[in-house]
């Protein structure tokens, strides 16, 4: 009886208004049959010592009619007033659990609920991090509030851009994480491509007129052999390379560098340069 109340009881049950009726009937109900139990035990009892005022079907019948309008009334009442309070109460468990997997400025994900995500993404799924670029001096040259109306409005490009199974998150500052699904390597280096040229020819409106930034990005793929921090460490590096190859990049974990080269080019077909071999080689090895 105690586990099944505390079982009806459990606050997160609570979220929906509908649940506090349910409850309350569950009550009554349980009230009713419990003192009907208690009556069919103590009548006989009370007869035997000859304490009955009255024959023991009238008494029967009067108790009936007691448990159902007394007992089913007060404790359906008592269970509506309990419940409405583990109704507000679940409610505000839910918004306070909303707000603490939130990123205040951005409205995504947080860093905590991100990676609680990518530790149960799915295996054929890739990571994304992001990072705006030169970010710094557009809080040194607009203000502190330029550059939160920069985070916002990328936040609301990757919102509007990214599927439904995607996770979208900011993982801190100007770095934002998406696990993205659906199509091959090449498909998902072009979909990320095409997110940092839209964020690159789009003009963010900033305290008295707008400004443009470039994103660079690395991309590393779940596997199941492979931990999420593993994961997490090869798409940081994939950045880091997308970065010290000149920003406004996107790398894959497992492109060999004439690949970033001739997709960089766009549609050249020289080779890359030497300068260029040296910085994979560099930025592999950290
Ligand atoms: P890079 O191209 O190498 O990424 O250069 P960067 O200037 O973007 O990188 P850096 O990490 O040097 O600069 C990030 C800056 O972001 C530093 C920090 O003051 C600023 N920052 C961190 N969080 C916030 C925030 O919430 N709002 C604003 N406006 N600035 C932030
Ligand atoms: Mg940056
Ligand atoms: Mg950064």
């Amino acid at each position: 009886m105690k586990q099944w109340i505390s079982l009806q009881t459990e606050v997160g049950n609570f979220q929906h208004r509908r649940a506090i009726y349910i409850f309350a009937l569950k009550m009554s109900f349980t009230a009713v049959i419990m003192s009907l139990a208690i009556m069919i035990v103590m009548l006989p009892v009370l007869q035997w010592f000859d304490l009955l005022p009255l024959p023991i079907l009238e008494v029967m019948r009067f108790g009936v009619l007691l448990a159902w309008i007394v007992g089913g009334t007060v404790s359906g009442a008592l269970a509506i007033l309990a419940g409405s309070s583990m109704h507000k109460l679940a409610v505000s468990r839910a918004e306070f659990e909303r707000l603490s997997r939130t990123d205040g400025l951005s409205g995504l994900l947080n860093r905590r609920a991100f990676t609680e995500a990518l530790n149960e993404a799915d295996h054929g799924a890739s990571l994304v991090i992001f990072d705006v670029d030169r970010f710094k001096t557009i809080n040194d040259r607009f203000g502190h509030a330029s550059g939160d109306a920069v985070i916002i409005a990328v936040a609301q490009l990757f919102r509007d851009v990214f599927a439904d199974n995607d996770v979208i998150g900011r993982l801190g500052g100007e770095e934002f994480g998406a696990i993205i699904h659906g199509g091959e390597t090449a498909d998902r280096i072009s979909r990320i491509e095409e997110i940092k040229d839209q964020i690159a020819n789009h003009a963010i409106a900033i305290d008295g007129g707008s400004v443009k930034i470039t994103i660079s990005a690395g991309i590393a793929d779940m596997s199941r052999e492979r931990k999420a921090e593993g994961v997490y460490a090869a798409a940081d590096k994939a950045l880091y390379l997308a970065k010290t190859l000149g920003r406004n990049r996107v790398v894959h974990e497992r492109e060999r560098l004439s690949q970033i080269w001739r997709r960089c080019a766009v549609e050249q077909d020289e080779e890359a340069p030497a300068e260029f071999m040296e910085l994979q080689r560099y930025a592999l090895r950290m």
